[in-house]
């Protein structure tokens, strides 16, 4: 049996080699290439030195070489440190330092970032860069640097290396830092292989399936849901740079090999805006399957996507730290506004957030997970690993929710984000929920901030569509379906909410805007 999902993806290359797995623009690859580059890259990267353990950074966008060096780092024995290409100096610096990078992949545009940070990564040693899209290095960079395909060609493409064990770390997947700053998961390869079997064995997963995919692979979604699952099943991956509404609206239209597509909920907003904008026909076709998760979708939403594209979504729950946690069913019924059940071999519960006792079905409190999917615990953070676990294995979120009588879970949070006002539990998603069915507003955050009276007060920040409503208007609006407690004190209007690469908004940059901001 495989201890990594790297050893099956090379035993099913040696098996059907020229069966297709990869499309981008106008390459593709089949599986035999696609294990040919991995090989090559894994060698290359030994004979340049690298000992098992040590972390290569992957600064890149979505392409072929982010596959390559992804499997090549963990066929080679290294750690994958996964890094957002949006990110800046400040996020770089934070994770390439704590990563301890021994070398890091990118493109042009990516080395010129990180140039300035020579000082502050001792560590770093080389780079390895890839051309497109920003082509060649425009400027000298203060680490030698060698060309992604050059650094193939050093390489043998058929050279058998050692395969690494299931205790064996994988990657370092820094969180999206939502809630504060990003600490890097260490997933072992076991993880990896019990959460993809767990995810293609819910979703019905086959070779027969072709997944056009377009969410960034150095997040969780893409790169574990998505390609994880691709490699794992045998199936096919028709992968995009980036997400681009028309793009995947006329792929679904006109491609019939495609079977899945999986996104955001942003994503599916836009798609359903482009969907409306364009007309009726030719209406997209139905896939297999379409699968939302990393923020919450709304009922909405959910609606909205089934009166479009004639199906119904599946939303399912999951993080950095944990892959894949729950799903709605693929032949049950799938329910808006529920994450759906735990993944087979894999379990959630509902605990008081203060007594840490089960809670019975219906109430709310955080959710804790285990199962043979959880990570090994933080880089370097025994203080941030050691407050996560209980003494039998489980694992906080820091998500807050409740499971429904029939099972479904249901998030209603994040539990560093509850507000306590006056002794009373307010929810911000509950009081968002509501707002956000208000005419005059486009997008609502809610969140807590320091209070004299009552400790937190609830603020909330609305993007107005026009014409703008008064404040005092929303807050009666509150108070029509919510206690009093629970409605705003205050409500500050922003041109747009901010957001990270998944489309998350990030209250904790709102937070501090607003307390420097007199009321
Ligand atoms: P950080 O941990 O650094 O604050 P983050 O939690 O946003 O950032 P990720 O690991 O990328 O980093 O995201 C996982 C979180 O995304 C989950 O804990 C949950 O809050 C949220 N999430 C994922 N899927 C869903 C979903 N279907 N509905 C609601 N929230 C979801
Ligand atoms: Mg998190």
């Amino acid at each position: 049996m495989a201890t990594s999902l790297l050893e099956t993806f090379l035993t099913r290359a040696r098996q059907s080699p020229e069966r297709p797995i990869l499309d981008f623009e106008q390459q593709r690859f089949t599986a035999g290439q696609l294990a040919g580059h991995v090989a090559a890259f894994a060698s290359a990267l030994q004979r340049r030195g690298l000992k098992p353990g040590e972390r290569v950074a992957l600064f890149l966008e979505n392409s072929p070489a982010f596959v390559i060096s992804y499997l090549g780092t963990q066929y080679a024995g290294g750690v994958v440190v996964l890094v957002n290409t949006q990110y800046r100096q400040v996020e770089l610096g934070h994770i390439l330092s704590d990563a301890g990078a021994r070398a890091c992949v990118t493109g042009a545009a990516g080395a010129a970032e990180l140039a300035p940070l020579k000082a502050q990564l001792p560590a770093l040693e080389w780079l390895v860069t890839e051309e497109s899209p920003g082509g060649p290095l425009s400027a000298p960079v203060p680490w030698p640097a060698v060309d992604f395909d050059a650094l193939l060609a050093e390489g043998n493409p058929t050279a058998a290396l050692p395969l690494p064990g299931g205790e064996q770390l994988a990657v370092l997947g820094y969180t999206s830092g939502t809630t504060g700053r990003s600490k890097g998961a260490m997933l072992l390869h076991r993880n990896l292989l019990a959460n993809v079997r767990a995810v293609t064995e819910a979703w019905r997963w086959t070779e027969k399936d072709r997944l056009l995919l377009t969410l960034p692979l150095f997040h969780t979604h893409g790169l574990m849901v998505g390609l994880h699952g691709t490699l794992y099943s045998g199936g096919s991956v028709d992968l995009r740079r980036r997400f681009a509404a028309p793009e995947v609206l006329s792929a679904l239209q006109e491609d019939s090999s495609l079977t899945m597509f999986f996104g955001v909920p942003t994503m599916y907003g836009r798609l359903v805006e482009e969907a409306r904008r364009t007309g009726p026909s030719p209406r997209p076709r139905s896939l297999r399957l379409l699968v939302s998760g990393s923020a919450p979708l709304s009922p909405q939403l959910f609606h909205d996507v089934e009166e479009t594209f004639g199906q119904r979504i599946l939303e399912r729950y999951g993080m950095t730290e944990t892959i894949m946690n729950t799903t709605n069913p693929y032949e049950g019924e799938r329910r808006p506004g529920t994450v759906g059940m735990p993944y087979p071999g894999q379990e959630a519960r509902v605990v008081d957030v203060r007594t840490r006792q089960p809670l019975p079905d219906g109430e709310t409190g955080e959710i804790e997970v285990r199962g043979p999917h959880v990570f090994a615990g933080y880089w370097q953070r025994p203080d941030a690993t050691a407050e996560s676990f209980d003494p039998e294995g489980w694992f906080r979120t820091g998500d807050l929710g409740l499971r429904d009588r029939d099972g479904y879970f249901h998030i209603t949070g994040r539990a560093r984000e509850l507000i306590i006002s006056g002794g009373f539990n307010v929810y911000p998603r509950e009081v968002e929920e509501v707002l956000a069915t208000h005419p005059g507003v486009a997008e609502v955050a809610v969140l807590g901030l320091p209070d004299s009276d009552f400790g937190e007060q609830v603020v909330a920040v609305v993007v107005p569509r026009s014409p703008a409503p008064e404040a005092q208007a929303l807050t009666d609006f509150c108070k029509d379906s919510l206690a009093s407690f629970k409605k705003p004190r205050r409500v500050v209007f922003v041109e747009a909410l901010p957001r990270n690469a998944l489309g998350k908004v990030q209250k904790h940059l709102l937070r501090e805007r607003l307390q420097t901001q007199a009321p």
